[in-house]
């Protein structure tokens, strides 16, 4: 009999709230399922943003969960657009307040986090268990990053319970937190052993999803490998390479409903890979957005993402009075680190004809830079998949990334070769140094210089494939290898 019932368990699901990659997959992921015919249902936290775009949800069902005086509610609510049940635990006291998931409105933390994501996860394990009154009982459990690391934990320490899978999205948040903290939580004290979620003196959410899961996967084949590694492995890559024989990599998709430049409402012309000239009026859009000065034929690069070390924002401020020398412009639209967001407000003010800077989170901004730019830097340290690289290739803006995790896996070198028998979509650069982003930058600036080759590679990048489909298929296969071994 194959597999039909599936909990997906998230701390975010976009368009509900989202902080990252991990909200994308989440409103995507069990889309796909859904269209492979499984029954896919969706639990998340009630964030008070969460519920208010949620608007019209119905309360299923109430019940304690341990370590809690609050009761906790189920409200049931849909993925817009889509018949995916979303089903939102609301614990007012934990999630009832401004702020985003995991901070504060300053970016701080929430001090009770632990106490927040343990909540969550008891209340997923009634679910999981058939006992929280909602009349369905899932087969599966798919639980992702740290946030929903305790519950393989917590099924695994059960008689009866479904198949779990644990998919890491990023290895560098792991949920750590000292033994003070682990005695308020009330969870069973075998847990805290360094075969299960102890360590190094530490509790550690991530390590119930690694230690427990019957099946785990990253986001791409290359990360998978990557984290095995002293370099990426963030101290767990001996339990990781212990566990080598079940942990797969399976790379995200893009929704290409939401990120199509054909029928993108947020572009002012919209264009596909035979239309590509009509590219220009996003770009002029993007110049007055950004406020700079609209000039057609000067090579326009993007960026977006979070302003924190692992995306090499800081390689390209490093870099930046040369490669400006080089005649291009730069927007950048992201917010995190406050040091990095005051060294680009500086680089704005002092190159005002050629910087340009967004502080904060734009949805809308960030489709109309993917259809304006010329070209989008990615010069991650480590990229568990990154997105933005993929929709670049369907928007025909060159990718320019480092060849770590993901985007190794994603953007084709424009070596001599690749371009000889057409595979080339992008440029691609080994060391994570300002130098080497320079020449990157320097090897696509020569490819902008030859429009033939420029639109050749261009289009090639736009017939590259990485719908949900596929990559939901390959989720399918774990989901099944989960089973067999659990059983
Ligand atoms: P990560 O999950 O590490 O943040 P990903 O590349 O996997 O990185 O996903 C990031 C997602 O968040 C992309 O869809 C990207 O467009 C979006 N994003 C990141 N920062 C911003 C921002 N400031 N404004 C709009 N979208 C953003």
């Amino acid at each position: 009999m194959s597999l039909r019932d599936i909990l997906f368990v998230t701390s975010e699901v976009h368009p509900f709230i989202k902080t990252g990659g991990l909200a994308d997959v989440s409103g995507s992921l069990p889309v796909a399922l859904r269209a492979l015919r499984r029954d896919v249902r969706i639990v998340l936290p009630a964030y008070r943003a969460a519920l208010q775009r949620a608007r019209n949800t119905v309360e299923m069902t109430q019940f304690s969960v341990h370590g809690s005086d609050t009761p906790v509610t189920i409200r049931e609510g849909r993925l817009p657009g889509t018949r995916v049940v979303v089903w939102f635990v609301d614990s007012p006291p934990h999630f009832d307040r401004p702020g985003g998931p995991y901070t504060d409105e300053e970016g701080r933390d929430w001090p009770d986090n632990a106490q927040r994501f343990t909540v969550f996860s008891r209340a997923v394990e009634k679910i999981a268990c058939g006992e929280a009154g909602l009349a369905w009982r899932p087969e599966l459990v798919h639980c992702n990053d740290w946030q929903s690391g305790l519950v393989p934990a917590l099924l695994a320490l059960r008689g009866e319970r479904p198949a779990t899978v644990f998919t890491i999205h990023n290895l560098a948040y792991q949920g750590l937190f000292s033994w003070d903290v682990f005695q308020t939580l009330h969870l069973p004290q075998t847990l805290w052993s360094m075969h299960a979620m102890e360590f190094y003196g530490q509790f550690s959410f991530i390590k119930g999803g690694i230690v427990f899961a019957d099946m785990i996967n990253t986001v791409s084949p290359n990360y998978a490998r990557e984290i095995t590694t002293p370099e990426f492995g963030c101290g767990l890559q001996d339990l990781l390479a212990s566990r080598k024989d079940r942990l797969v990599g399976i790379l995200n998709g893009a929704d290409y409903s939401q990120w199509n430049p054909a029928k993108d409402p947020h572009l002012v012309k919209t264009y596909n890979a035979f239309t590509l000239e009509h590219k220009a009026a996003n770009k002029a859009a993007l110049q007055d957005r950004f406020h700079l000065p609209r000039e057609p034929k000067t090579p326009l690069i993007g960026l977006i993402g979070r302003l924190v070390e692992q995306k090499g924002f800081d390689l390209l401020l490093a870099v930046l009075p040369q490669l400006l020398q080089r005649q291009v412009q730069v927007v950048v639209l992201g917010s995190g680190d406050k040091s990095l967001e005051d060294r680009l407000k500086r680089a704005t003010v002092e190159y005002p004809r050629q910087v340009s800077a967004h502080i904060g989170y734009d949805e809308s901004l960030a489709h109309l830079i993917e259809g304006g730019a010329d070209m989008f830097l990615m010069p991650s340290r480590y990229e568990p998949c990154g997105l933005n690289q993929i929709y670049s290739l369907r928007y025909g803006t060159l990718p320019i990334v480092r060849r770590t995790g993901g985007l190794a896996n994603t953007v084709i070198d424009a070596t001599e070769e690749n371009i000889a028998n057409r595979t080339a979509t992008g440029v691609v650069f080994d060391d994570a140094t300002p130098q080497a982003l320079l020449q990157a930058v320097d090897r696509a600036l020569a490819l902008y210089r030859q429009p033939r080759l420029w639109k050749k590679i261009l289009f090639n990048g736009m017939q590259q494939d990485f719908s949900w489909r596929r990559s939901a298929r390959q989720y399918l296969q774990l989901y099944q290898r989960a089973l067999q071994i659990k059983d």
